[in-house]
């Protein structure tokens, strides 16, 4: 057989591109939007329509595995990629947690996932990028090409710079199953000296390192393989809940598909906002609810028809005490050895509980990523925590986010801009490299076709 058999993508390919190159190089002055299916942001957009509709790249153009590479469309969701390389024994080395989040997205906003303490961040595996530019050009980017500046510009720049329409990812084997370590500790400074253990660089290092933060007192460390060797597996994909089983099991199996989406079904642990891990809830509605983009679904229309405000004006109108609180959603780089002090920072302010913890460790390169430099070789701990805090009518707006955001800054860290961000301007682009990209802004985007960093991310644009 032969193996890139199944994929003949490349002539859809270059016709979708071609209309989307003539689209927009015969634009008005209107602004670009990207029109899509489904989102992973968290943040306010405004209602605007999109012009821009890439849905069509969506799929996985051709899987080499004697080069260990495969070519993939930028709408390309995480779930297709991975379901395209499996059956041939492949995976991208970064996997990020949930289904729909996209190849260009993923790259676009710094993605990562639990091996990313071995390979770095997902832009890290990328090769090369096919980029749609604001003059309707497509640009081929590389790190060694004459667009290298671009190439390195575009992780972090959700979608202000170009869109992404084509991407060559590397790929690794994958053995069929995952076999899942999960240590129990008490103690925060266990916990992170197992932790930065477990990411050792010997022989005997796993493919997969997270933690999860229960309590103060109670975190639990999971290391995981992929291994050929066949077993009895567990699922989670139905009445079982897997963050649940990280305290009741010291040992585990899946599926090496299973494992990547472990954190799906539940949307990690926040399917409990919907009542989905009631047991009667979960068998009625299962098939349908226990999918991350089901619950992104379901969030929209809860903020669509306005629930949340109707019920606190219901209970202000009923003479009812209203409690007020503040949506805290926000993933968070911390250098390894400022991790202690940005705990007691998250038991003392924010709380919320669970918090992921995964380790990353960028590659060697990683300090030329113009908008999201790291230290390379450095480990950083990834904090990512999703709720709300109890506020007061005396606190400002976003004051939690802001403290957050300062705590980062102040221990060297970096935040995410997927979610809300309150920084004042100035800080902003100190803190994401202002002076560079506005460079590259006059280059690429001269006229402003597409929003600017600081307007997408901070003001909602
Ligand atoms: C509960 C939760 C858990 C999360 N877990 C993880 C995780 O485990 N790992 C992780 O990496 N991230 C995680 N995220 C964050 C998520 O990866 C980012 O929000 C990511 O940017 C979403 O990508 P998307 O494909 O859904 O894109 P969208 O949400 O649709 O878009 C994200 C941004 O990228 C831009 N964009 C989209 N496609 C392209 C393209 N082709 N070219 C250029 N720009 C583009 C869009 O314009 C937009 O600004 C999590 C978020 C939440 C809320």
């Amino acid at each position: 057989m032969n193996p890139r058999q199944g994929f003949d993508n490349w002539d859809s390919y270059r016709s979708v591109r071609e209309k989307l190159s003539r689209l927009v190089a015969a634009r008005g002055d209107g602004r670009l939007r990207l029109v899509k299916d489904t989102s992973n942001l968290f943040r306010p957009r405004t209602a605007a329509e999109g012009t821009l509709d890439m849905r069509r790249l969506n799929r996985v153009i051709e899987v080499d595995p004697e080069a260990m590479t495969a070519e993939v469309e930028g709408m390309t969701t995480f779930e297709a990629f991975v379901d395209a390389t499996l059956p041939r024994g492949l995976r991208p080395p970064v996997v990020p947690e949930l289904k729909t989040i996209t190849v260009g997205g993923a790259v676009s906003g710094a993605g990562i996932e639990s091996s990313s303490f071995r390979y770095g961040l997902v832009h890290e595996n990328v090769e090369e990028m096919e980029v749609l530019c604001a003059d309707g050009t497509v640009r081929l980017c590389r790190p060694d090409n004459e667009h290298a500046d671009l190439f390195r510009a575009i992780p972090n720049s959700y979608g202000t710079l170009g869109y992404i329409l084509r991407l060559r990812v590397k790929l690794l084997a994958a053995p069929p199953y995952a076999a899942l370590t999960h240590w129990r500790y008490r103690d925060r400074v266990q916990f992170l000296a197992a932790l930065v253990a477990a990411c050792g660089r010997g022989a005997a290092m796993p493919d997969f390192v997270e933690g999860v933060v229960f309590a103060p007192d109670d975190f639990v460390l999971t290391t995981a393989r992929l291994t050929d060797e066949a077993g009895p597996v567990s699922d989670y994909t139905g009445m079982g809940i897997y963050y649940r089983s990280l305290r009741s099991r010291g040992e585990d199996r899946l599926t090496v598909r299973d494992f990547l989406w472990r954190w799906d079904p539940d949307w990690f642990w926040c399917s409990r906002s919907f009542g989905m891990q009631n047991p009667l809830l979960r068998r009625l509605l299962g098939r349908w609810m226990l999918r991350s983009s089901s619950y992104g679904k379901a969030k929209a229309l809860y903020e669509r028809w306005g629930i949340e405000e109707r019920v606190t004006a219901l209970r202000r109108a009923l003479g009812r005490p209203v409690e007020l609180s503040e949506q805290v959603i926000q993933d968070v780089e911390i250098p390894i050895d400022h991790a202690p002090e940005f705990l007691d920072f998250y038991f003392r302010e924010i709380d919320i509980r669970p918090c992921w913890v995964c380790p990353l460790r960028p590659l060697a390169a990683a300090a030329d990523w113009t908008l999201f430099a790291m230290k390379p070789g450095a480990l950083y701990l990834n904090f990512g925590f999703w709720g709300s805090v109890r506020s007061s009518a005396a606190k400002a707006a976003g004051h939690f986010n802001r403290r957050v955001e300062r705590t980062v800054q102040e221990l060297g860290g970096r935040k995410s801009l997927y979610s809300r961000s309150y920084f004042p301007e100035a800080e902003f682009w100190r803190i994401y490299n202002g002076e560079a990209y506005a460079r590259l802004k006059a280059k690429y985007d001269p006229r402003g076709a597409f929003d600017d960093l600081y307007r997408k991310a901070v003001l909602g644009g």
